[in-house]
């Protein structure tokens, strides 16, 4: 199976996020990404360079503002000579505060509160080239596949899934799950569906494709009504015939996990085309989430998304434990071939 690579993608170094008031040491790191090559390399899978894409289908789901903010967020921060050195949000353009969608603050340092949602998604050199290169390893990914390759690996970070039309958070910039999917769709001339097991909800991808019968969307995660994040979104009661959302108990293992996928790949049947959201955070010892699957779980999980027979791409989300990232997102690809 291919996997795609772009070492662009390790430029991107948070260095701390700002986790209820407390600076604390990042978690999705540049070691994630080079810990899941080298087990993709052990276990004989084939690297495939990304190839540059243009904007097109970015834009087919992100505001061109979002984009263009990110893009320049890093040089118009560091221009303006503040005291932090990554971008962090102050002032959030709170949507009980106006009517009207918000105009662009005159201050830079207001500027991220129009755009990100949280304080634990921090912008520095090179987050905007390992966004834009996370993108480009999801769009090979695609092009793969719709060149006839049945299973395709975008090994890519930052992670996506959190990235609404216009809004940031969750340690994610750009939607690589997203573009992907909606560039899918396009290519199959079909429907498509996404299937999301990372341990949190996908609440950016759910948002950018509500109510859109032809990019279905599943999300298998820990139950935000229990204290998780993404706190807001994620519970069963916004499942509708487009989206269909399985929170989870804290401590879930194999089975309940397991029967969540199997319902969430149901969900996947009829679509021309599948696109995983593969996060590894729910297993036991990930130290960002409260989910407890195994690796035979996750193998388990390969062979049921795989049982759909579809082109499938599948794109990396979270994972933090070092140790286990990579082993976890082989066993997974080793159950979907
Ligand atoms: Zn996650």
């Amino acid at each position: 199976m291919p996997f795609v690579w772009s070492d662009d993608c390790l430029r991107h170094e948070p260095a701390a996020e700002i986790w209820v008031g407390t600076r604390t040491p990042a978690t999705e790191v540049p070691a994630r990404a080079t810990a899941i090559r080298e087990a993709l390399v052990a276990a004989g899978a084939r690297q495939v360079g990304a190839a540059a894409h243009p904007d097109e289908p970015l834009l087919a789901v992100h505001d061109e503002a979002l984009v263009s903010y990110l893009r320049g967020a890093w040089e118009e921060w560091a221009a303006a000579g503040l005291p932090s050195h990554r971008v962090v949000p102050y002032m959030f353009a709170h949507r009980g505060l106006m009517d009207e969608p918000p105009a662009e603050p005159a201050a830079v340092w207001a500027r991220p509160g129009l755009y990100a949602y949280d304080t634990m998604t921090l912008i520095g050199p090179g987050t905007w080239e390992a966004a834009r290169a996370a993108v480009d390893v999801a769009l090979t990914a695609v092009d793969l596949v719709a060149d006839g390759e049945p299973v395709a690996y975008a090994c890519c970070r930052p992670p996506g899934h959190h990235v609404a039309r216009s809004a940031y958070g969750g340690s994610c910039y750009l939607n690589n799950t997203a573009v992907a999917a909606a560039e899918l769709r396009r290519r199959v001339g079909g429907p498509v569906a996404i299937v999301d097991i990372d341990a949190h909800h996908g609440n950016g991808t759910q948002e950018l494709f509500r109510r859109r019968e032809d990019i279905r969307t599943a999300s298998v995660h820990v139950d935000p009504g229990a204290g998780w994040f993404p706190h807001f979104l994620g519970f069963a009661g916004e499942s509708d015939a487009a989206n269909l959302n399985l929170p989870l108990a804290p401590g879930t293992g194999d089975d309940g996990w397991l029967a969540a996928v199997r319902e969430a790949t149901a969900f996947a049947s009829g679509a021309r085309a599948l696109v995983v959201a593969l996060g590894v955070d729910a297993a036991a010892g990930d130290p960002e989430s409260p989910l407890e699957v195994t690796a035979d779980g996750y193998r388990e999980a390969g062979r049921i998304l795989g049982g759909l027979a579809l082109p499938t791409v599948v794109v990396q989300e979270g994972g933090y434990d070092l140790a286990t990232i990579g082993p976890l997102v082989v066993e997974t690809l080793a159950g979907l071939r």
